[in-house]
């Protein structure tokens, strides 16, 4: 069984059942595997193969739902990329990657000049239009763009033949996930048709996604959480994606309420920006489940949540390169708050010293997961490869503990550890400090280099009001943590720099200048 066999089977036997619904428009399982199959057969007859790789560059519209489908169908493999990236960053995944036909909003018309000369093995463009003054632009573009160009909608129009599901195997690469880029140089990460599909199936059991669920999909849908848990689950399961074009919270509020939403799914910064929020809580009336992952989730904020909302939150955590999920915290036994929960359906997690040996229960090391989920490794890159999956075990590179109930907290990522005089600070134990504090909003915390220590915390700080200073928040910190865990800078800013899947990014908070 794959993602796109499962689809199929949800349209011949529910055919009316709503597939997704985007801004006021409903869109059925019939008609989406009518989409699918017949834009299939148009990217066959541009040419591309079982095998080719396609970029996207798309937000969150059905144009990325029917792209995915329908490249997974005929054996191509998909390589979504944040459509907000510089010409740089596009040109390197398009380069690694090899990719050979490229689908993008037609924001991105100026990448096709680009290519021509940059990338030449890139076949053709489909451009998805949003833009009133489309055609114009499309007239400027020079010949050899011009022959290159393709548009979206007039492919799916124009196209009457449909493509035969054709078999699918297992071990073939359905994606290829660029991990995030919030550290280090971005790595292609191979995930299969079995890693995605024992994934959305395996997490929507342990969360319990059944068909009559409306799920919003307001995460970055070519994030991988977004892919796995907003996108492929509820499709699996013959749910409803109520896809939002952008995360703003009134419309996440409006959307919830219009839609009858029954399950959200967000990273912690819009838990927080939904809680701030002040609009008609009653809108989330039908919420059954808010779920939370890609970044640690303060317990402030979460208790915060539940309250406003009356919703049960449940943590979880995953990576790019375990399709995504390892853990959540289970709907039918304690969510523990603070904790990613326990190991889903078919996935086990470990905790392990340097030398992969499991570690007492309580004590911190090295979180290590094996499943079906796992992918078969980085593109072009077997030394990264062999270096993240030992003895069939992917090495996460984050620091975790497991508790006497199976449940694991994440302590930190191996790489954002302070060392201050020889001993270990995990930011995030200063952060949730800082978050307890009613004044604060945003917090990350950050390793300076320190002439005397080795390293020195730096606290960055949003703030409600201004009516506390640096040295209040310090003395705070100092009320609950050791001394060489406050933090001897702290900044206030306006807002913390964040990736668009809304995770911080530390890299440019080391590097921000200090004032205090
Ligand atoms: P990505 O591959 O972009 O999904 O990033 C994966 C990384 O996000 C993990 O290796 C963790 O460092 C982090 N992460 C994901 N979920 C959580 C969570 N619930 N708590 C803490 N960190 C998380």
């Amino acid at each position: 069984m794959n993602l796109v066999e499962r689809v199929r089977q949800t349209a011949i036997e529910q055919p009316g059942k709503v597939a997704y619904h985007f801004l006021g428009r409903d869109t059925s399982y019939g008609e989406f595997e009518q989409q699918v199959s017949l834009f299939a057969s148009a990217l066959q007859d541009l040419g591309v193969e079982k095998g080719d790789h396609v970029a996207f560059l798309l937000g969150n519209s059905p144009h990325f739902l029917i792209s995915l489908y329908a490249t997974m169908r005929i054996g191509a493999t998909a390589i979504p990329v944040n459509p907000m990236y510089t010409p740089d960053e596009i040109s390197y995944i398009i380069q690694n990657g090899d990719v050979k036909l490229v689908i993008a909003l037609d924001m991105l018309l100026p990448l096709v000049e680009l290519g021509v000369k940059a990338f030449p093995q890139v076949d053709k463009y489909i451009i998805c239009e949003t833009m009133p003054d489309i055609k114009e632009k499309l007239a400027s573009l020079s010949d050899a763009a011009k022959d290159k160009v393709q548009l979206f909608s007039k492919l799916l129009s124009s196209t009457t033949t449909i493509v035969d599901p054709m078999p699918l195997n297992d071990e073939d690469v359905a994606i290829i996930l660029y991990t995030s880029g919030t550290t280090g140089y971005p790595k292609g990460a191979m995930l299969t048709h079995r890693n995605l599909y024992s994934n959305a199936r395996d997490v929507s059991e342990y969360l319990t996604i059944n068909t009559d669920d409306r799920v919003i999909a307001t995460l970055p849908v070519f994030h991988v959480f977004a892919l796995t848990v907003v996108v492929n689950a509820p499709l699996l399961k013959g749910a409803t994606v109520l896809l939002a074009p952008r995360f703003s919270p009134q419309e996440i509020y409006e959307l919830a309420g219009s839609q009858k939403a029954t399950v959200f799914a967000g990273v912690p910064t819009m838990y927080n920006f939904l809680y701030q929020h002040e609009g008609d809580i009653s809108n989330f009336s039908s919420l059954r489940l808010a779920i939370s992952g890609g970044a640690p989730l303060p317990v402030q904020v979460l208790y915060d949540f539940e309250k406003k909302f009356n919703v049960r939150v449940s943590e979880g955590y995953g990576l790019s390169e375990a399709s995504p999920v390892t853990c959540f915290n289970p709907l039918d036994r304690e969510r523990k708050a603070g904790s990613i929960g326990t190991s889903i359906v078919n996935v086990e997690n470990k905790v392990v010293d340097v030398n992969g040996n499991e570690v007492p229960i309580g004590e911190v090391g090295e979180l290590i997961v094996r499943g079906p989920n796992v992918m078969k490794g980085y593109y072009k890159m077997p030394e990264e490869t062999e270096n993240a999956i030992r003895d069939g075990w992917l090495y996460t590179g984050d620091l975790a503990k497991q508790d006497e109930d199976g449940y694991f907290y994440i302590v930190d990522r191996k790489k954002d550890m302070i060392i201050v005089g020889g001993f270990n600070v995990y930011p995030r134990e200063v952060e949730e400090v800082l978050f307890s504090h009613p004044k604060v909003i945003e917090a990350a915390v950050v390793g300076f280099p320190d002439p005397n220590l080795g390293e020195a915390v730096c606290a960055f700080v949003v703030l409600k009001d201004n009516t506390i200073s640096a040295d209040d928040l310090r003395e705070y910190c100092a009320q609950h943590i050791v001394k060489y865990k406050v933090p001897k800078v702290i900044e206030i800013l306006d807002e913390l720099p964040k990736n668009s899947t809304g995770k911080i990014l530390r890299r440019s908070l080391k590097e921000m200048p200090i004032t205090n």
